[in-house]
């Protein structure tokens, strides 16, 4: 936090945002680069769209975004130069973000850095591989991306990878981790790069617990037990992932916290298709702009044919982690600009301090709170680093 932001709200130390704002707030993931990237946003504004900007994020309380480096293997592949190039592109877009407003934003590989950067009231910067496509089923490229920077890796995003299965997929059905993935699960516990099993199938999430000799992370999902979808972890993984000593970061996407929503979704999406369709074909920019054209139709749809969720059932996922496996291994990973729909009093990164209210209210002490916005995840980088 910021010292201004000390001096800016006077009131008692135990006011739900003095604590807020006291807390180290880290966001485990955010597709916002791709924004960067494709759209070309200025970060340094307040954006009109999308959940997040400095602007917003100052106004929010956070002090850390891991920005999402994620090749979407529909359009760059599931490996080759294409894949990697599109991985390089992103991470050049933030370190340019860092580079060209350095009283704003500052890259960080380690948990003294985000400690660091937040206590100079400004935003640390991190960088996780979404998918393992960029790696190129070359192991040497796992350090690749480490020297670059980047402080996380999942296996695999909805398509599996040749040697890790995803849970969106057919071949994820039968695929956890082959003998190179087991070596991949090596070399990044070598290196100090945290595992992320957000998107992987439950056999590659069992194989990478068996692998790891670190921590295991989630980066953005969510608790079956409540919301039965398979992004999502059940008990005996939430248990398993804890006693790896990792954390599970919940999510901010109504379809994987509100039972029956992602259903009524695909629903929706089925009944808007054509209109999708059209706004694609209408578009005349490249695969990248036709795409956000059709976020955009979905955005406008969901919004207008889907009930909303509150922060509140955000809460009910980090509350039934909590009862399982006690208060260290819960985080947050909001998914920002990485989704469709959002929760309502929780629709971009500047409604931050509603999730801190809402923890207060059901009993979370400012320890807790701490906790749970970013100090499990800072314990996690120092236990992942450690040579
Ligand atoms: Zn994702």
């Amino acid at each position: 936090m910021s010292e201004s932001a000390k001096t800016n709200h006077p009131g008692s130390s135990d006011h739900p945002e003095v604590i807020h704002r006291r807390a180290i707030a880290i966001d485990l993931h955010a597709d916002t680069t791709q924004r960067m990237l494709d759209e070309q946003v200025d970060l340094s504004q307040r954006l009109r769209d999308g959940h997040l900007d400095t602007v917003r994020a100052k106004e929010g309380g956070l002090d850390a975004q891991f920005f999402s480096i994620w090749v979407e293997p529909q359009l760059y592949g599931v490996g080759g130069e294409k894949a990697m190039k599109r991985a390089d592109e992103q991470i050049a877009a933030v370190r340019q973000l860092a580079e060209k407003h350095p009283e704003l934003w500052e890259l960080a590989t380690s948990a003294a850095d985000v400690r660091r950067i937040a206590g100079e009231g400004k935003l640390a910067a991190l960088l996780g591989l979404e998918g393992g496509y960029a790696i190129d089923e070359r192991l040497e490229n796992v350090e690749r991306y480490y020297k670059l920077g980047v402080r996380y890796m999942s296996p695999a995003w909805t398509v599996s990878t040749s040697w890790a299965g995803s849970s969106g997929d057919a071949a994820g059905q039968t695929r956890g981790l082959t003998d190179f993935g087991k070596q991949v699960i090596r070399e990044m516990n070598r290196l100090g790069m945290m595992v992320d099993v957000s998107h992987l199938s439950d056999k590659a999430f069992w194989d990478i617990v068996a692998t790891s000799t670190r921590p295991v992370i989630a980066t953005h999902s969510a608790c079956r037990a409540i919301a039965n979808v398979p992004r999502n972890l059940d008990d005996e993984m939430i248990r398993a992932l804890a006693k790896t000593g990792g954390v599970i970061c919940v999510i901010f996407y109504p379809p994987f916290l509100e039972p029956g929503w992602s259903a009524m979704k695909d629903k929706v999406d089925n009944d808007i298709a054509g209109l999708v369709q059209r706004a694609s074909e209408a578009e005349k920019g490249d695969i990248s702009q036709k795409k956000l054209a059709r976020d955009r139709v979905r955005r406008e749809e969901f919004l207008k044919r889907l009930p909303p969720v509150s922060v509140a059932r955000v809460v009910d996922h980090i509350d039934h982690v909590v009862k399982l496996v006690g208060i260290d291994h819960v985080g947050i990973g909001s998914d920002f600009d990485g989704i469709q729909a959002t929760v309502s009093d929780l629709s971009s990164v500047a409604e931050l301090p509603n999730l801190t209210r809402e923890l207060l209210k059901r009993g979370y002490s400012a320890g807790d709170v701490e906790k749970i916005l970013g100090g499990n995840i800072l314990r996690v980088m120092e236990e992942v680093a450690q040579k």
